[in-house]
């Protein structure tokens, strides 16, 4: 069974992000870029599915600049087999991400698609849920246990006060939580093997997908500041404080 795993580049979570002073959007010049943490999981998913004997191959695919490559070299080095670069300058919003995941499910024909469940750069979690739409499969969302066996998947997802437990027929598109693994460490030999591995790069326009924007930002604003807070002396004080100055009690 091939595995599709979807692996974006983000501003590196131990970044703080900067608004631009246009506030337009944010300040990407100069930061430090890395593969979006869910999708780390998702590649770590697949590899360890691989090592089950479950899966056969696993592809991973970034759409976006040229220097996702180093996304995706880091994604082989993990433990995929080969990559699949949809090179653009164009702002890539879900959609068409969606999209040209779609046509690339239509080429490669993958029994399992993994994504992130969401990108920490715009939060938007619904790449996934637009692919799966589009591609007209079963999805599990927020996945944190799976099992693949007899051509389906068996997959734990946690939601309010506990968890529920979904089987879906393959192929099917499944988004990576937080807990469904702890991610490997990326060693040496295996950023050197990554080198070698096969990488395609295409266009938005090869699979016939118009990738245009269809949402526009209006206006990006840093959170408002945060007052400094105080040290009080005693319980009393701050039973006080509460009462008479926040006036929360
Ligand atoms: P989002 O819907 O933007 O929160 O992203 C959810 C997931 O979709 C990510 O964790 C990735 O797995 C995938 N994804 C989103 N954008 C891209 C991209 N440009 N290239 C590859 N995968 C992406």
């Amino acid at each position: 069974m091939k595995v599709l795993v979807a692996v974006k580049r983000v501003v590196d979570y131990n970044v703080k992000v900067r608004v631009k002073s246009d506030n337009t959007g944010v300040d990407t010049a100069n930061v430090k870029m890395s593969m979006n943490p869910f999708d780390e999981i998702a590649i770590e998913e697949a590899v360890r599915l691989k090592e089950k004997g479950v899966a056969s191959e696993i592809i991973a695919v970034s759409c976006g600049v040229t220097q996702c490559q180093e996304t995706l070299r880091t994604a082989m080095a993990i433990g995929a087999d080969r990559a699949i670069l949809v090179e653009t300058s164009e702002e890539l919003q879900p959609l068409a991400v969606a999209k040209l995941l779609k046509a690339l499910v239509d080429k490669e024909q993958p029994g399992l698609i993994i994504l992130g469940k969401q990108a920490i750069d715009d939060d938007c979690n619904q790449t996934g849920q637009m692919l799966a739409a589009l591609a007209d499969l079963p999805q599990v969302a927020f996945a944190s246990k799976l099992e693949v066996a007899d051509g389906k998947a068996t997959v734990s997802r946690e939601i309010d006060g506990g968890s529920e437990t979904l089987s879906v027929t393959l192929p099917a598109v499944v988004t990576a939580d937080l807990r469904l693994n702890e991610p490997r460490y990326v060693t040496l030999p295996n950023i050197m093997k990554a080198k070698k591995k096969p990488m395609e790069v295409l266009k938005p326009e090869d699979l016939g997908v118009d990738v245009s924007p269809r949402i526009k930002t209006l206006k990006v604003n840093e959170p408002p500041k945060r007052s400094a807070g105080v040290k009080v002396p005693d319980v009393a004080t701050l039973v006080s404080k509460l009462k008479n100055e926040a006036k929360v009690i």
